[in-house]
């Protein structure tokens, strides 16, 4: 008998597959549904810009992510995980991508007139194929241009995969952008497959540490190894470190011993909407020093 009929024979068969059927079914016209009302939300104001907080080892307020927020009217937040993705295979990360930059920009250039903000940067997550494209130099350029934006406040996110892919062109983009004062971070570190010796090319400023190490970092001995391992890495390359996902004083300060001097995560805040996010620093940077005077982290 094949393995079909053995597992009907057990009674579970039909409905089973018909279940996974429909749940199947459910998930590809949701993905349909929201790939056609992702190309409007912007247009609609459904998608936001939220902030979360980035410190130094002082706790300063030195800077903030910029992660991408959508309020469907009737399907409630949709997650970025769900919806990044979809914009990526669809080619709408190009015009998504601009925009949320376009509003870091716009929100860096306005913080350049408010004496508690001018020193915020702001960094931006930028997507594989936004980042092939080939006029990606050109477009962070004029979007600089025409906000009057800092370059040096702007931080741009990348993630391994996407370096690796062809590295001859990440090295001159780069390059090109780092001359400009942008500096640039690789996400979610340690998740990836970067060789070291395409890492020691790469025209970095930073390695993110990615949540999943700092987790469990005080009970996992491979977590703890592995995040000791970066920090080093990131010394030994010139390269700051911050560590993202930190939820607890004691993970926090298990970084600090190791010499990790720059956090994000819930312990300092979630990412909020613009009026939440300067409250926050408002009230966490007064009476406090930045820990270096260039508040570079
Ligand atoms: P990411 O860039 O690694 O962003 C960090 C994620 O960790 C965010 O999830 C943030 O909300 C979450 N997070 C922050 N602190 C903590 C914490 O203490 N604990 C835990 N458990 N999580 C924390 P989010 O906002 O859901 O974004 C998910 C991913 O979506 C981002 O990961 C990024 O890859 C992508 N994304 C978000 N906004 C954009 C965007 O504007 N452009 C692009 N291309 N991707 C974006
Ligand atoms: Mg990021
Ligand atoms: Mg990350
Ligand atoms: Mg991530």
């Amino acid at each position: 008998r094949s393995d079909l009929a053995m597992y009907r024979a057990k009674g579970a068969g039909r409905n089973t597959l018909c279940f996974f059927d429909q749940e199947m079914q459910a998930l590809v016209m949701r993905r349909v549904a929201l790939e056609a009302e992702l190309r409007d939300a912007i247009l609609k104001g459904q998608l936001h810009v939220h902030y979360q907080a980035q410190v130094d080892g002082n706790r300063f307020v030195t800077g903030a992510e910029a992660l991408l927020r959508w309020q469907h009217p009737l399907r409630g937040p949709v997650s970025p995980s769900e919806f990044i993705p979809i914009a990526e295979e669809t080619g709408l990360i190009l015009s998504l991508g601009s925009w949320v930059l376009q509003t870091a920009c716009t929100q860096l250039a306005l913080w350049a007139t408010l004496p508690e903000m001018a020193h915020l940067t702001i960094a931006v997550n930028v997507s594989a194929r936004q980042f092939r494209h080939k006029d990606f130099v050109g477009e962070v350029m004029s979007m600089l241009n025409r906000t009057g934006a800092n370059p040096k406040k702007l931080k741009l996110e990348l993630t391994e995969g996407m370096l690796l892919d062809n590295v001859d062109d990440t090295i001159v983009k780069m390059t090109k952008l780092r001359k400009e004062g942008i500096r640039f971070s690789l996400d979610d570190f340690g998740t990836g497959y970067s060789s070291l010796s395409y890492l020691k090319r790469l025209p970095l400023d930073q390695l993110k540490i990615d949540q999943s190490f700092v987790r469990d970092i005080l009970t996992d001995p491979n977590d703890c190894g592995i995040v000791r391992t970066v920090i080093a890495l990131g010394k030994n390359l010139g390269l700051t470190v911050i560590a993202e996902g930190v939820e607890t004083e004691t993970q926090r300060s298990f970084l600090n011993e190791n010499g990790c001097l720059a956090y994000q995560g819930h312990l300092f805040g979630h990412p909020l909407p613009i009026e939440g996010f300067e409250q926050l620093v408002n009230r966490d940077n007064t009476n406090k020093l930045p820990a270096s005077a260039d508040y570079v982290i």
